[in-house]
């Protein structure tokens, strides 16, 4: 008797333990990427005059990043792509709401800035509507918003059990800053006819040469993401540099290589 007493005990206080100190949510990550690469013969942009694809020397990716602390979900994106236009952030962020429930506040893509890359800005770059679904998106920024949504959809997919760690360095040794004051008179007028208080991408060496017009940002961030027992699950991070490219001409590139 005193032994089943005993064992009822035991299995009450193991019942107020559970109530009273609930498992903590277990931090999840998933990783994916899905290629962007367009059709050769697209227009390549990031040079002074567009320029039809005829080979890839690396295919371009969304790469996709899903974090889960048990409570909320984020993805992070990065395109290899110039840049795009704000419609391609719209739907993707719509198919990705509707397809993993990440609501769009909870998403940030962003580019790499290749030179070697398709358009996704579409021909009105610099025009937004009042209401994004006036924009006709055109057919290569539904494509990639489609691929954006299905790397995060592959991510979530993929979610498991992880850890986050994050560092910065410095690496001042890469960066510039390209705009300058340049010597009285030094700067020719712009296509509006006024004259700029500074100049980008001035001659080097040139004897004009005063000062740079702003500081550089040396710092190099780094969030990576692995399994419990260590293996790697992703690296996002930031370095603000302008675009190292080593394709040669009129082939698609991710631009870092
Ligand atoms: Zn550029």
């Amino acid at each position: 008797m005193k032994k089943y007493l005993l064992a009822i005990v035991a299995c009450l206080m193991s019942t107020t333990l559970l109530a009273a100190d609930p498992p903590a949510p277990t931090f999840r990550a998933g990783a994916a990427t899905s290629n962007l690469t367009p059709a050769l013969g697209s227009a390549i942009i990031g040079g002074f005059l567009p320029f039809p694809a005829t080979n890839v020397h690396d295919e371009l990716h969304a790469r996709c990043l899903v974090l889960d602390d048990g409570k909320t979900k984020l993805a992070l994106v990065v395109v290899d792509l110039l840049g795009f236009h704000y419609i391609v952030s719209h739907e993707a962020r719509k198919f990705i709401e509707q397809e993993t429930g990440i609501p769009p506040t909870n998403v940030l893509i962003s580019a790499v800035h290749t030179h070697s890359a398709a358009s996704a800005l579409g021909e009105k770059h610099f025009e937004f509507p009042q209401k994004a679904d006036e924009y006709q998106a055109d057919k290569y920024q539904t494509f990639v918003a489609r691929r954006i949504a299905d790397g995060v959809k592959c991510a979530a997919n993929r979610l498991r059990p992880a850890q986050l760690g994050f560092t910065t360095a410095e690496a001042p040794e890469h960066v510039f800053n390209r705009r300058w004051f340049l010597k009285p008179g030094a700067i020719p007028p712009g296509p509006f006819g006024t004259i700029d208080q500074v100049k980008m991408n001035p001659a080097a060496g040139s004897p004009d040469l005063v000062k740079p017009a702003g500081p550089t940002d040396p710092l190099v961030s780094i969030l990576a993401v692995r399994e419990l027992d260590g293996r790697p699950i992703a690296v996002y991070s930031c370095y603000s540099l302008h675009y190292v490219g080593g394709a040669t001409w009129m082939r698609c590139s991710a631009g870092i290589s």
